[in-house]
């Protein structure tokens, strides 16, 4: 069993009813409903086509709404595309008309672009496949040297290298997207181009202002996001390790050890981690990944990440479900390399509640003593996000009794999410519950050993987790309480 989770993007490859529905069936946990693209009524009819897929699949999926953040965008040319000459002159014009670009010149998205370059700057185009010298700032004009000879489309990036660029994360149109997003119910909302804690304090008060419950993701993607980390970090409830923008600022060869470093950070501040962008791009077009992709999704896993995600593959490329299978397929067999299968993290620690400590006790029991699920009662989640933050191969079963719960854990790695109504159980016979209920999904059989966590006062207190309790499935003191 997989416990690695995917995040796949919903696009025009992946738009009808029949798709999504094979998208689920093939292990997507969560899908990424990406606001640069679409109106509110698209992204609501597929959140609600993703949910009925899952229900009727007997699955759970959580839904990631994507801001577009300030991205900034070069805007159009009069023939769609031009060819730019190594050597010659070409201006960004924040005032130009944005249908009249030429080889010349082309107008931009952000207007205050101008007051963040100065001369000597490298502007980098299209992630990166265009560079341009900055020459002279002059008005609404960024006069550029281009440096070396290419093609330049419509509305493609703009980055600077190194940062430095000062749009605020949260756009006006971000601020409407927030509400769109209370709206569809996401689980997840993503914060683009975040470049401090305060952002993300301000998109979650947004959310929650427009009624939705949804956990806020901040998409590392900016230098400046680098030297605040944990801080950001600490304000959100993920991050995504947005490899896409954050190479072009940074520099691609600096990347893997960010990951790693992005990736270690949020584990030990208990907080959820996606690695993203171009894992298994070659498959846009192409039935199987490259050897390097099989790599670079399985060192993402070794990495620690809980979660992989899919942009173009899954959303625009002719493979749609094949690569979630694939890449589903490549996690499977990373995880069984014995580094990811144990732990030895945090036993120098102190707790100062009672609920984390039993978490650990459990991961610590799990991980040394023959065991073969874990059981979590659990009301708020934060009990198996603290027991997935340890490292192990044994599947933490949530077992909640609430929706947005069992949605909010679909991120969570090695976290799988169960239905449970704790009205209906009455002290003495929970492990008889638990024991049958695992059965019956068939998760456990006869003779299985378990760890089950629950708390005293079920059903009436979040975090009231107390007791941890190890059970054999079909001992008959199991059936007695
Ligand atoms: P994007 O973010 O796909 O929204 O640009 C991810 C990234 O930059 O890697
Ligand atoms: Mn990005």
């Amino acid at each position: 069993m997989r416990r690695t989770k995917i995040v796949a993007t919903l696009g025009p490859a992946s738009d009808d009813y029949e798709v999504i529905d094979e998208l689920v069936r093939a292990g997507v946990d969560v899908v990424r409903l990406n606001f640069s693209h679409g109106s509110h009524e698209e992204q609501k009819r597929r959140a609600e086509i993703v949910r009925e897929c899952a229900e009727k699949q007997g699955r759970v999926v959580g839904v990631l709404a994507d801001m577009q953040g300030p991205k900034i965008r070069t805007e159009r040319f009069v023939d769609r595309k031009v060819i730019l000459i190594k050597g010659e002159r070409f201006t960004l014009d924040a005032d130009m008309d944005p249908a009249a670009g030429t080889n010349e010149a082309v107008g931009i998205t952000y207007k205050s672009l101008v007051d963040d370059v100065k001369p000597g700057d490298t502007l980098l185009l299209d992630d990166g496949r265009m560079t341009l010298d900055v020459e002279s700032v002059e008005g609404s004009k960024i006069h550029c040297i281009v440096l070396q000879t290419g093609e330049l489309s419509d509305k493609k990036g703009i980055n600077l290298l190194g940062g430095g660029l000062s749009a605020p994360a949260l756009t006006d149109k971000d601020r409407e997207d927030i509400k769109a997003a209370a709206d569809i119910q996401a689980d997840y909302v993503a914060i683009s181009f975040v470049s401090n804690a305060a952002e993300v304090i301000e998109a979650r008060r947004l959310l929650r202002e427009a009624g939705g419950y949804g956990s806020i993701v901040a998409k590392i993607e900016r230098a400046e996001a680098l030297v605040k980390i944990d801080e950001i970090i600490e304000a959100s409830d993920a991050i995504m390790v947005a490899r896409g923008d954050l190479g072009v600022e940074v520099g691609d060869a600096e990347l893997p050890a960010i990951q790693k470093d992005l990736i270690q950070r949020a584990r030990a501040r208990d907080r959820v981690v996606i690695t993203a962008t171009q894992m298994m791009e070659s498959m846009i077009e192409n039935p199987i990944p490259t050897r390097a992709e099989v790599f670079d999704v399985a060192n993402a896993v070794h990495d620690g990440t809980d979660a992989v995600m899919l942009s173009g593959e899954t959303a625009a490329g002719r493979y749609p479900v094949k690569v979630v299978q694939a890449m589903s397929r490549i996690c499977e067999s990373a995880e069984k390399h014995p580094r990811v299968m144990k732990s030895d993290h945090r036993s120098n620690l102190t707790f100062n509640r009672v609920d984390e400590a039993i978490a650990m006790a459990t991961m610590y029991t799990a991980n040394h003593l023959n065991v073969d699920a874990i059981s979590a009662l659990t009301e708020s989640g934060s009990t198996v996000l603290w027991m997935s933050r340890i490292s192990s191969g044994i599947p933490i079963y949530a077992l909640s009794p609430i929706e947005k719960t069992r949605r909010k854990v679909t991120l969570y790695r090695g976290v799988y999410p169960l239905s449970i109504d704790f009205t209906q159980i009455g002290p003495y016979n929970i492990s008889s519950k638990v024991a049958a209920l695992l059965t019956a999904e068939e998760v456990v059989k006869e003779g299985d050993r378990i760890i089950i966590t629950r708390g005293d006062f079920l059903g009436k207190e979040a975090g009231g987790t107390n007791t941890m309790k190890v059970v054999t499935i079909g001992d008959v003191r199991v059936t007695q309480n």
